[in-house]
């Protein structure tokens, strides 16, 4: 696979040196230049694809895309050690069905694009220390802490905007300890990834510590999330894949620009919906062609509570190059009233949807054709929100194990001030 950085194309890379460098010059993402159809390499065609099981189809899918600079069985025992869960299409209604992405360790769709990179990392660097610096809204703090997890070498920092994730979520990646460090920062989720952002920029720190970022930036955690969009079509009757319209909840962007990737080498779907919480940026842009970023909210889904999203640049690249039309693409927003609404709506189906969930749903409901087949995605567990889901349909929810095991730990982050000098500071005097 050869990328380009979209703020500068002079700067190209191969896969590997994408991954291990996360982010471009001038803080341009990388992007691949080319994305060919998955029939140049699998001449058996799409439904022949979709036949296969998961991991032996991901493996084929993740080897088209990565191409020859890794050898096909070493994707395919990636793939193995990585996706060991499952994924499950339900039907929630007539023609709607709901893609639960919550059956990995931390209960988050998080699950799949930080496992894999772990694999790309542990694959890529034999030797020599890397530290993964990520900020989190929430979900992909734990999902990277559980994948790297007192793995050799390796050391992960966390920045997380403090009070700002649920209880749940912020238990299962502060209460790990060993080489999981987490900073609880005094500000809201941009400005931790601002503060990432900054870490990339400074050679000295990149240079002591061996850098790595494990945010929706890495191309690795992108890749890795094609693969379920492919699932969700492989597991709805024959007859109805060609009018696929997913909806995704959208924060930072990544997963829907997963989805535009999958569509654009040949898999079906009809029509995208990336809806988001207030924190509405984009749909902003797509309705008056102004990009015009605000302060964030604090939404009951957190996890979307992001007003620069970093991944943008690469959905746009693909609809500007019309790889993906514009016709096809929806983003909308629901708000905080709306969310609480459709929470209970779809509980009277008999489905429970925490937040990101009901937003998804909604976003769906509002996009669909008549004649359409709809999947949203559960992008987390309900009991990951069980305070808000607890309170707003009036419910008490049962505990997973590995959350329950982990609420009943203390919390071992430190509290830390919005400032980049700070943060430079307690990390290189813990790891350097
Ligand atoms: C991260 C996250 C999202 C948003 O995904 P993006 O790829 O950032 O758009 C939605 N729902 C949940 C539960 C998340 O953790």
């Amino acid at each position: 696979m050869k990328l380009h950085n979209l703020k500068d194309n002079t700067q190209q890379v191969s896969f590997v040196e994408a991954v291990k460098t996360g982010l471009g010059r001038e803080q341009g993402v990388f992007f691949p230049i080319k994305l060919e159809k998955i029939e140049s390499s699998f001449s058996e065609g799409i439904d022949a694809l979709l036949d296969l099981d998961f991991v032996s189809r991901s493996s084929i899918i993740l080897s088209h895309l990565i191409g020859d600079e890794l050898p096909k069985d070493t994707v395919a025992q990636m793939v193995k050690n990585a996706f060991n869960f499952d994924v499950k299409l339900v039907e929630v209604e007539d023609n709607v069905h709901c893609l639960e992405l919550f059956h990995g360790p931390t209960l988050a769709f998080k699950d799949f694009g930080g496992r894999f990179m772990a694999e790309c990392l542990a694959t890529f660097n034999k030797e020599g220390k890397t530290t993964i610096l990520t900020a989190t809204s929430g979900d992909t703090g734990a999902a990277v802490a559980h994948a790297f997890y007192k793995k050799e070498n390796i050391d992960v920092v966390i920045l997380y905007p403090k009070g700002k994730v649920s209880l749940a979520q912020q238990k299962l990646f502060t209460t790990l300890g060993e080489n999981i460090h987490c900073y609880a920062i005094d500000g809201c989720f941009d400005d931790c990834q601002a503060m990432v952002k900054q870490a990339f920029l400074d050679n000295e720190l990149k240079e002591s510590l061996g850098l790595n970022s494990a945010n929706s930036i890495n191309i690795s955690r992108l890749v890795a999330q094609v693969c379920y969009y492919f699932e969700a079509i492989a597991q709805l009757p024959k007859e109805k894949r060609a009018k696929a319209h997913i909806s995704v909840p959208s924060g930072n962007f990544g997963n829907v620009c997963a989805a535009m990737i999958g569509s654009v080498i040949g898999l079906p779907v009809n029509k995208l919906s990336a809806t988001t919480n207030q924190n509405d940026t984009v749909p902003r842009f797509i309705t008056n062609k102004e990009w015009a970023p605000v302060d964030t909210k604090e939404s009951l889904s957190n996890a979307m509570d992001v007003s620069r999203p970093n991944n943008w640049a690469r959905v746009q690249t693909m609809l500007d190059n019309n790889w993906f039309s514009y016709d096809n693409f929806y983003s909308q927003t629901v708000d905080e009233a709306q969310t609480q609404v459709v929470m209970k709506e779809v509980y009277k189906k008999g489905y429970i949807a925490e937040p990101h969930t009901a937003i998804a749903y909604e976003g769906l409901k509002r996009d669909m054709a008549d004649d359409g087949v709809g999947i949203f995605l559960s992008t987390a567990h309900p009991a990951k929100f069980k305070e808000s889901v607890e309170d707003i349909l009036n419910i008490e929810l049962d505990m997973p194990q590995p959350l329950a095991d982990a609420l009943a730990k203390p919390c071992l982050a430190q509290d830390l001030e919005n400032d980049y000098q700070a943060l430079r500071e307690a990390v290189l005097a813990k790891l350097a």
